[in-house]
């Protein structure tokens, strides 16, 4: 469908139609689709603060310079560093089976040769936060609570909570360790990574998630009411200071005294699959659109592409990048790490004053079937500190999370998974209102707190 809003592209999709149907897709879709494909094989996973985040910040250099973006740089910060180490896991009883199972960052170390403890099954977060102080002590807290997928994926908000807080509330009650079913919503055996956090105060101890079908088992036995012992080896440990970086690139505006707009992605990965669709995708997706603009004519306004460094264990570089840039004026910002699937919608974070630019974008994608969401624009993990400190306006181009979380932080984020055809779309929707917004000379910022 995309192809044929672009009669340019139509010679190029018939010279293709000799290709298999499994191969690249058609060239003039090829920027986006390139970065993603050529950043999940050249570099992989790319863990924030390894040397291959390192690896990907030179790739993703001489890819935007080779683009023809200007401004190409890396900016540096250092984060508090987290490894992955050796991981595994076995009920011991009541019926001994071994599980699969990943730590989740910022986990601390089982001792050496692992640790053999009691479970205490709780049905949820909420469960685990009813346990009385201390209750905990020498025992392995088990949290449960399926998420069902959904279009929006809001489910992830509020049931993601046993992954971000549960480690943390159980250390606080004297748990050993942490283990939790796998934030997601497929049926593979795949266990989910993802970072917890252990605020001031409360020591770290070890955190691991397991599989859906690992955590129907435990549930099965919980739900018979007996008693379940497990052994753990998680050896994923912090490591103190470790660098990264924020990748910018410009498309300079005509009007360098107009506020910029910012397109965001984040560049580091988890490290079990190869961050195809988070967010590999996000890249290309920005880096196209901010392309196609350009091949209309210098915008008005400078497009700056921000691919943050260190996302995915506590947004270090969306806040390096409010830091390094709070005194430059952001009139936009607008963040693509929702995977790659279609987009369905747009919401709109824009003040009164710019409501007749809303309608202009909401014109420009009707035409692709993409209505407007009456609830205001979140934003997203990247570009929340500098919209917020600046009051900027936000667009989200909502993507179709419905299989997202099957995928997310797994070893099956690769290249595959990701639809040519809804990447494609992606970029359409994106080139449609980056045309307009950065072509835009009146005054853009959010709406009023
Ligand atoms: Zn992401």
């Amino acid at each position: 469908m995309t192809q044929l809003l672009r009669p340019a592209l139509t010679g190029i999709a018939l010279c293709l139609s000799l290709v298999p149907a499994h191969a690249a897709p058609p060239q003039g879709e090829g920027v986006a689709w390139d970065i993603v494909a050529d950043l999940t094989t050249e570099i992989g996973p790319r863990l924030a603060g390894s040397p291959r985040e390192a690896a990907a910040r030179d790739w993703a250099v001489a890819r935007l310079k080779a683009l023809g973006f200007q401004n190409v740089r890396v900016e540096p910060f250092t984060i508090a560093g987290w490894v992955r180490g050796a991981e595994s896991a076995a009920l011991t009883g009541p019926y001994p089976q071994p599980l699969h199972i990943t730590a989740l960052g910022n986990s601390a170390p089982t001792p050496a040769g692992g640790l053999t403890a009691p479970v205490v099954y709780f049905a949820s977060l909420d469960a685990l936060k009813a346990a009385p102080a201390g209750s905990l002590a020498g025992k392995i807290a088990y949290i449960d609570h399926a998420f069902v997928a959904s279009q929006d994926g809001s489910g992830y908000g509020p049931f993601g909570q046993a992954r971000r807080q549960g480690p943390a509330i159980g250390a606080s009650k004297g748990a050993l360790a942490v283990v939790i079913r796998s934030i997601g919503t497929d049926r593979n055996r795949d266990p989910h990574t993802g970072g917890t956090s252990f605020p001031d105060g409360i020591k770290a101890i070890p955190a691991g998630a397991v599989s859906a079908p690992d955590a129907d088992l435990i549930a099965r036995i919980a739900g018979k009411g007996q008693a379940m012992t497990m052994h753990l080896v998680l050896e994923g440990h912090a490591v103190g200071e470790l660098p990264s970086g924020n990748v910018l690139a410009e498309l300079p505006g005509r009007d360098p005294s107009l506020a910029p707009v910012l397109l965001a992605c984040h560049l580091d990965s988890w490290d079990l699959g190869t961050g195809a669709i988070d967010d590999g995708a996000g890249c290309g997706i920005i880096a196209a659109a901010a392309l196609n603009v350009a091949k209309q004519g210098q915008p008005l306004r400078t497009i700056r592409l921000l691919w943050a460094g260190s996302e995915e264990v506590g947004v270090f570089g969306g806040a390096a990048y409010a830091k390094a840039h709070a005194a430059e004026p952001h009139a936009l910002a607008m963040e693509s790490d929702f995977g790659a699937d279609r987009v369905w919608r747009v919401s709109f974070n824009l003040a009164e004053a710019n409501k007749p630019l809303a309608e202009r974008i909401a014109a420009a994608l009707a035409p692709l079937g993409i209505p407007v969401n009456a609830a205001k624009a979140g934003g997203g993990a990247d570009i929340g500190a500098i919209a917020k400190a600046q009051s900027a306006a936000v667009i989200d181009l909502d993507q179709d999370g419905t299989r997202y979380f099957d995928l997310h932080h797994t070893p099956d984020d690769t290249l595959d998974k990701i639809d040519p055809e809804q990447l494609a779309q992606n970029v359409e929707a994106w080139t449609r209102v980056v045309a307009i917004v950065a072509n835009e000379a009146g005054a853009i910022s959010g709406a009023a707190q």
